[in-house]
């Protein structure tokens, strides 16, 4: 694949045609403070795409100037990420941490030439004196030290003879730059930390500004290709390389848009709560944009390069539809693996006319897929389909089985149902039907018409595999926090079947299962015995049609150019009667339509939600509450083999209304519910989970945290006000998450000032 010309391609070939440098080199300068995502893979896919293309070399340096956050862990997890999507760093690994020495000799040689000085104002004096856009800075006195004695202080600082934050090391520059970055930049900064890798040799760490520039330098980098929010930081760049003198080649910094992509949080710190706060299955939970997460998921390296190349690169910030990524992995499966069949919700249909057995012959690609292959599928006269392909009352516009209506089963034959049996309360247990047996794919000559095939599996060979079933992780377009994941983001169905040669004959790892999308057998913790498979994406943008989903119903979809789609019979229109009650949901009650849908199309969800809303009138919180967690229950269970009451939900909610339990301890408390149906107001007693909103219990756990934590401390005093959130999440987490989260934020505010 030949990428299209980019701006950054025009410059390095404008500079090889003027004979500026005799060969292009890049580099990937990865902090190693968490594992890399997708919008590090834009940065991997420019970095080595550019060596590559024009037949240079890309290094992987980990920039590693920070000593309190970096981890061997993350430099492995980068690694892979960049030899899984193809490319090859150029010699070892580098490591800012192996140019220290360099570093301080080139400092201590600024210092010489009357360019640095060791400032000993404090932070706070430092800001102060900075000055503001309207305003210029003062230079501090210390700016006036001696050469001498500038060399001897940073050497004792490096030696540890002061304290964190007594000394800077700052570039002399212009105190009235406009650029406020160039008003005497720190260079180097005290910290008595143990480094990963140079352990307590240094307590003097380089600042970014100083670190970057003589790192590509020694390194022989040409073009230094960094994000725009370091546009600022250029001018540094170019005056410490031109102060030094150093030339040939000496590189230049240039600046991309980061990729930002909706649905989806990119920030290593919002990933790394999300890992440490539990909130998902470690960086590789395949439902994390991280490179290790969407390789669990079942993403190719070929999908994501592909993405990166469709979204190209440009000098202005924008935010890129998460549809456009789920269309690369789509647009690459499409050709390459086998469609094979999965019941996820089973339903039993015994075909009364059918005797002894037989092998079906059935390829494994569509007649629009160049692609050879086939497997022999079992057939005999117990199999399952999909529960939701039988209707007993069909809404208009369903077009599977119903008591009246015959539906083709995939690769077989036609079948008419004849009698539903059904137990005691009602639910549907099993189909008996008959085949027609001149209807046999390839062989069809009985003239019926049917508006649909389906999948399905035979009984004796089925096999009962996992199924994880991952969603968007975020359910806000624009996610800010925890407080905006998608609370349906992972349905784990124990009890799918799948046809058998998927098992044994094992044709592919990524498969098509048949109108449910595309699945990849989870490296980590599949085996034959239990097979699981992750869902990698469905066959189409399910959440446009989920947002439309309010006005679709009840019309059946006219155009004939979608007629695939209605042969899937996905968005079967509600009844009257479901209408009635999504209508009401979404008006009176303001659910949001997701939600509405869910329970009004749901006899049973919808008597147990209203039954709920009747005793306590919180309809949101408990319509959350039995869309995901009841309906979840349900799905396994019958309504009178529930442990936990309508009644007892209500009561849970008022808990939550009453601030007594946070809404993370509610599901807690309703775990318990489903196994021993006691009351909650009881579990809460029992297992002391009442929320803490004593300013005297949760003050000593702030001082707690901070205390063991004062570097935070002190990087959030100079500026780092991200950083907010991890004083509350380590709070939180002190607490088992029992602290009234509102109150932490408040007290954490307050003890921050
Ligand atoms: P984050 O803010 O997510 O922690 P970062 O910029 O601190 O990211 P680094 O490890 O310092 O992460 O980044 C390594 C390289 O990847 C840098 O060159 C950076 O510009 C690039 N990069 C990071 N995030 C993105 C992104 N979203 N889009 C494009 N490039 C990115
Ligand atoms: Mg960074």
């Amino acid at each position: 694949m030949s990428e299209s010309k980019d701006f950054l391609r025009t410059i390095v070939e404008e500079d090889l045609q003027a004979g500026k440098y005799n060969e292009i080199v890049t580099r990937f300068p990865p902090e190693p403070n968490g594992f890399p995502h997708i919008g590090h893979a834009k940065s991997i896919v420019i970095n080595f795409g550019i060596a590559r293309d024009y037949k240079g070399h890309c290094n992987l340096r980990m920039d590693d100037t920070n000593p309190t956050t970096e981890d061997t862990r993350y430099v492995e997890a980068l690694k892979d990420a960049v030899e899984w999507l193809g490319f090859q760093w150029e010699g070892n690994v580098r490591y800012t941490s192996d140019y220290f020495p360099e570093l301080y000799e080139y400092a201590k040689q600024l210092i010489r030439m009357g360019k640095a000085y060791v400032d000993s104002l404090t932070e706070e004096e430092i800001r102060e004196y900075r000055g503001t856009v309207t305003e210029p800075g003062r230079r501090s006195v210390y700016a006036q030290r001696s050469v001498e004695e500038n060399l001897d202080l940073l050497e004792r600082m490096k030696n540890g003879e002061f304290k964190d934050g007594e000394h800077v090391l700052r570039a002399k520059i212009d105190m009235g730059a406009a650029n406020m970055k160039m008003r005497d930049p720190l260079l180097y900064r005290i910290r008595h930390a143990h480094h990963y890798r140079t352990g307590d040799a240094w307590n003097i760490y380089p600042m970014y500004d100083y670190g970057h520039c003589i790192s590509d330098y020694l390194e022989g980098v040409t073009h230094s290709i960094c994000t725009l929010e370091f546009e600022n930081n250029r001018d540094i760049y170019d005056w410490v390389l031109d102060t030094l003198g150093l030339k040939n080649p000496r590189p230049y910094q240039y600046e991309f848009a980061r990729l930002g992509i909706n649905y989806t949080v990119m920030s290593k710190r919002k990933l790394l709560e999300l890992v440490n706060e539990g909130y998902v299955n470690g960086w590789d939970d395949p439902r994390m944009p991280t490179i290790a997460g969407l390789r669990r998921r079942g993403y190719t390296p070929e999908s994501i390069l592909s993405f990166c190349h469709q979204i190209g690169i440009a000098k202005a910030n924008s935010m890129v539809d998460v549809a456009q990524l789920e269309f690369c992995i789509r647009d690459d499966l499409n050709t390459k693996v086998p469609r094979v069949m999965c019941v996820l919700d089973p339903l039993k249909v015994t075909i009364e006319n059918y005797e002894g057995s037989e092998e079906l012959d059935a390829s494994y690609y569509p007649e629009d897929v160049p692609k050879e292959g086939s497997r022999k599928l079992p057939f005999s006269r117990e199999i399952y389909i999909e529960r939701d392909d039988f209707s007993e009352n069909p809404p208009a516009g369903f077009y599977r089985l119903t008591p009246k209506q015959p539906v083709r089963l995939k690769h077989a034959y036609i079948i008419t149902c004849k009698e539903v049996i059904k137990d005691d309360l009602g639910n549907i247990m099993e189909i008996i039907a008959t085949y027609h047996p001149d209807s046999k794919s390839g062989s069809d000559t009985s003239g019926i018409k049917v508006k649909s095939a389906i999948q399905w599996v035979e009984a004796a060979t089925a096999k009962t595999v996992e199924v994880r079933l991952y969603d968007r992780l975020y359910s806000c377009e624009v996610p800010e926090g925890v407080e905006d994941l998608n609370p349906d983001s992972l349905k784990i169905i124990k009890n799918a079947l799948v046809e058998p040669t998927l098992i044994t004959e094992k044709p592919d790892v990524r498969f098509q299962f048949e109108r449910h999308g595309y699945f990849y057998a989870d490296p980590i913790d599949y085996t034959d015995e239990a097979p699981v498979f992750n869902k990698i994406v469905g066959l189409k943008d399910s959440w446009n049609k989920k947002v439309k989903e309010g006005d679709v119903v009840a019309k059946p979809e006219h155009k004939a150019t979608e007629k695939k789609i209605q042969i899937d019979g996905e968005v079967a229109p509600m009844n009257e009667v479901e209408q009635t009650r999504f209508n009401k949901y979404t008006n009176e009650l303001k659910l949001n339509s997701e939600v509405s849908n869910t329970l009004a199309r749901d006899e049973k969800l919808s008597s147990f939600y209203e039954a709920a809303v009747a005793v306590n009138h919180n309809p949101i919180t408990i319509a959350n509450i039995v869309a995901n967690e009841v309906a979840r229950e349900l799905k396994e269970k019958k309504i009178d083999e529930l442990k936990f009451t309508p009644e007892q939900i209500a009561e849970l909610v008022k808990m939550i209304d009453d601030e007594i339990i946070s809404n993370k301890i509610a599901k807690q408390v309703f775990e318990e519910m489903v196994q021993s149906g006691e009351n909650p107001s009881k579990i809460v007693e029992a297992q002391g989970l009442v929320q803490i909103s004593d300013p005297a219990v949760i003050m000593p756990i702030i001082d707690d945290v901070m205390a063991k934590n004062p570097d935070n401390v002190e990087k959030y005093k100079a500026g780092n006000t991200k950083l907010f959130g991890f004083f509350v999440g380590q709070v939180l987490k002190a607490t088992g998450g029992k602290a009234n989260p509102q109150i932490v934020n408040v007290l954490v505010t307050q003890k921050l000032q």
